[in-house]
């Protein structure tokens, strides 16, 4: 990773809260970096078929990530487990993302992706059930660590199993176009439709609702938007703050 492709920025511009913060890093490609042309992460060791013996499960408990958190501790989800998906990033991102060379998941070396596709889709569809019969009263799934929706048939998946698991919610952010990108099309399609159960947000998108952006360098706040509270010390992670799946307003985020 500190190879003389990648330049490491100041050790201090790595997120105190980097699994809650949206496409951003302090790791950058320089332009031409292998990762960047061919579009795939920068540890191609760590993205695992799900069938790999190193994949536990696909969908992992948000206690394994303190910025998380394991339990829903406000709100109408309270109580629900939270649970996590992680894609690869890039592979499954548009590359219109703003950030495709400064993607956080640059400075995540351990995390593991999931190879995406019809085996993944397979299983994801199997965890759900399992989630569904274990957590009847409800469950939150935050998409996607990293990575994206990679296709429309991978959204309208997630518009059945919000139909067949009624017990299943879902928060996340999303670098797909609402307008120019079908996959942000049927994003749309799914949000507008059903927000409370699908909160994913627009990332960089302007307005003060459905959006989530990050705080421009020498700026301390963004007047449309609530900064979010884990990075000002105003709660301790995702569990115990829930606006992302609580409210529409637009959620700002430091850059560190
Ligand atoms: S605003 Fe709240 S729920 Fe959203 S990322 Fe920040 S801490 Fe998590």
């Amino acid at each position: 990773m500190t190879g003389p492709l990648v330049r490491r920025l100041a050790a201090s511009s790595m997120s105190r809260f980097p699994s809650i913060k949206p496409k951003q890093s302090g790791v950058v490609l320089v332009p031409g970096h292998s990762a960047e042309v061919e579009g795939r992460s920068l540890f191609p060791t760590t993205v695992n078929t799900v069938d790999d013996p190193r994949v536990k499960r696909l969908l992992k408990s948000g206690h394994n990530s303190r910025k998380i958190g394991r339990r829903v501790e406000k709100g109408r989800l309270t109580m629900a487990p939270i649970f996590t998906l992680t894609l690869e990033e890039r592979k499954t991102c548009p590359r219109s993302c703003k950030t495709w060379r400064s993607c956080y998941g640059n400075g995540m070396p351990y995390a593991q992706r999931l190879v995406h596709g019809p085996q993944f889709e397979a299983m994801l569809w199997a965890a759900l059930a399992d989630l569904q019969r274990k957590h009847p009263r409800g469950f939150l799934v935050r998409l996607h660590v990293l990575g994206d929706f990679y296709s429309v048939e991978y959204v309208d998946l997630w518009a059945e199993a919000l139909v067949a698991f009624p017990a299943l919610n879902v928060f996340g952010f999303t670098a797909r176009n609402p307008v120019s990108d079908p996959i942000g099309q049927a994003i749309d399609r799914v949000a507008s439709s059903n927000w409370l159960r699908f909160a994913v947000r627009w990332s960089g998108k302007s307005g003060d609702r459905f959006a989530s952006r990050v705080i421009p360098d020498g700026e301390t706040e963004d007047p449309d938007a609530i900064t979010c509270p884990a990075q000002i010390g105003k709660a301790e992670n995702c569990a115990r703050c829930a606006l992302c799946w609580q409210s529409t307003r637009s959620i700002a985020f430091l850059r560190h």
